[in-house]
């Protein structure tokens, strides 16, 4: 379907190109630039700074001396500024006073605090940024990315002082303390699908456990991260805290996966990456590795559904965000009392979806990130038409300017073709028929994946069977993607190690420290 209506977001400009080390916006070493681009047409929105291994060494300087010698990780929980009053009078060490590397520890959740309201107050072009350089709409992005964002800090700011350790009553005479401390320079390497989330999640966690970081954005959406790693320093981040660095993988993402000053590494993006940065942390210096990799999450349409019900959350689960979901419900498995006339009502809905300019006003569906995600999106089509699967609806690009898809849909798709097996991220729908709960539960766990299931029935029991049974890190049972900030997120099997957002999410940013005393008398 095709949209109308006037432009919805406001003017944007670009201010930030620059690598952003140590609270300053520098050029790269190099002196390089590389181009972003805008995803509805292909042309430069701007040139940014590149940063290769040397910037990502003056980074990780950065973030060492503020781990190191910097207030952030050594703000410790004592009153305010009362107590101050009451403390100073009664001569307690100095140490114990704000004196700018003592701050109190409610300094870091205020901190945090203030940059979810700038980010709210920005909401607008934080979101015309994200959508210029990456092509969401602008009213997902704007109404539900930024204020999302927000949320997680506010999330965040929250467990500041709420983070501590056990005593732990232990065989023999003796005191147990096990303390969690911080890890230290935290490296983060994102990807483009979701820039500014990817920042939070990342982001988030490890500075509310009070780490240093150096973060990585994906060449394809360097822009938002430095606008808001900006509004970071804006609400009083002591500098080196976050150090920004926009470049390629294989360059600044490889010598952030294997810089030996590097404590912690967290990355999303493919497996095929995920399984590099951590052979890299293996090959330097053994930083622990969280990974969150990709997906081929079913999607299972039990006989008791409301099919209209059924076919709107399959066709969310799948095609929202261009498909570029690490979890996008790309096998949706029918049972086959409905299977006829979900393909149908599927069918009627695809052509539906309103596909167009991502500024416009009720666009469901923008362009793909780049030409080179279009041509594989494509590439994946011709496979599915050459082994054999129905092709519904689609099946082509949309126009002949920009990234633009048409809403795809295959019919008939067996487990063994490709588009069942390998993670297409675009707009392009599965289905899968099946009959019984047995064999659809051996059948969706028969990946190498397992970051998320959507269940879709009304029995209890069928949904319990299933959210058991499914290998999977995420089960949205008549719902799907829902990422509130406490809700853990992470994967099975080859979709990844380690968990984000959530309680889980703390435990990739603190060290374990074990503390023994004998005890005299017990
Ligand atoms: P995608 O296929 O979605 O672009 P990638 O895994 O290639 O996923 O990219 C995710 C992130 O990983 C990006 O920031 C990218 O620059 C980075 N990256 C790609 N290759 C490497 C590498 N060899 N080492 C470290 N980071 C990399």
């Amino acid at each position: 379907a095709a949209a109308a209506e006037e432009p919805i977001a406001p003017p944007v400009q670009v201010n930030y190109t620059k690598l952003l080390i140590n609270g300053n916006f520098v050029d790269s070493a190099s002196g390089k630039t590389f181009p972003t681009r805008d995803p509805r047409t292909g042309e430069v929105i701007a040139h940014v700074a590149e940063g290769d291994a040397e910037d990502i060494n003056r980074a990780v300087a950065a973030a060492r001396k503020a781990f190191d010698e910097g207030p952030w990780p050594r703000m410790t929980a004592y009153v305010n500024t009362q107590l101050d009053i009451l403390v100073s009078v009664v001569s307690w060490p100095s140490t114990m006073l704000t004196d700018g590397r003592n701050l109190p520890l409610q300094e870091r959740s205020r901190i945090l605090l203030r940059f979810a309201d700038l980010i709210e107050k920005h909401n607008d072009e934080l979101a015309a940024l994200e959508t210029w350089d990456n092509g969401k709409p602008y009213e997902q992005a704007a109404h539900i990315e930024v204020p999302m964002m927000a949320r997680l800090m506010r999330y965040y700011a929250g467990w500041t002082d709420k983070i501590h350790g056990l005593v732990v009553p232990a065989d023999g005479p003796h005191h147990v303390q096990i303390l969690h401390e911080p890890i230290g320079v935290a490296g983060q390497i994102i990807p483009w699908n979701f820039p500014l989330l990817m920042f939070a999640w990342k982001v988030g966690p490890a500075l509310a456990c009070g780490n240093t970081i150096v973060l990585k954005t994906a060449e394809q959406t360097p822009l938002s991260a430095l606008y808001t790693a900006k509004l970071l320093h804006e609400a009083g981040l002591p500098e080196g805290v976050v150090n920004v660095v926009s470049g390629f993988g294989p360059t600044a993402g490889a010598a952030l996966a294997s810089h030996m000053d590097v404590d912690k590494l967290a990355f999303t993006g493919s497996t095929d990456t995920g399984k590099i940065v951590l052979e890299l942390s293996a090959r330097s210096n053994l930083k622990p590795v969280t990974l969150e990799l990709g997906g081929k999450s079913p999607f299972i349409i039990m006989d008791d559904a409301d099919v209209d019900h059924a076919v709107e959350l399959a066709h969310f689960a799948l095609f929202f965000n261009q498909g570029q979901c690490c979890c996008a419900g790309s096998r949706t498995f029918v049972h086959e009392r409905v299977y006829d006339e979900f393909v149908e009502k599927a069918k009627a809905r695809a052509l539906k979806r309103v596909v167009g300019d991502p500024f416009r006003k009720g666009v469901e569906q923008g362009p793909q990130i780049d030409d080179e995600q279009f041509n594989k999106i494509l590439r994946y089509i011709r496979s599915g038409v050459d082994s054999g699967a129905i092709l519904v609806t689609g099946g082509d690009r949309l126009g002949d300017k920009g990234f633009y898809v048409q809403p795809t849909i295959f019919s008939d798709v067996q487990d063994g073709m490709k588009i069942a097996k390998e993670e297409i991220f675009g707009p392009v729908q599965s289905i899968l028929k099946f009959k019984d709960l047995n064999e659809v539960i051996k059948r969706a766990n028969a990946s190498q994946y397992g970051l998320a299931a959507g269940v879709f029935t009304n029995n209890l029991d069928t949904a319990n069977t299933l959210t058991r049974a499914l290998k999977v890190g995420t089960v949205w049972v008549n719902c799907f993607d829902i990422f509130d900030a406490a809700i853990p997120f992470g994967g099975y099997k080859m979709s990844g190690i380690g968990r984000e957002k959530g309680i889980d999410s703390l435990k990739n940013y603190l060290q374990v420290k074990a503390v023994v005393t004998p005890l005299k008398n017990p």
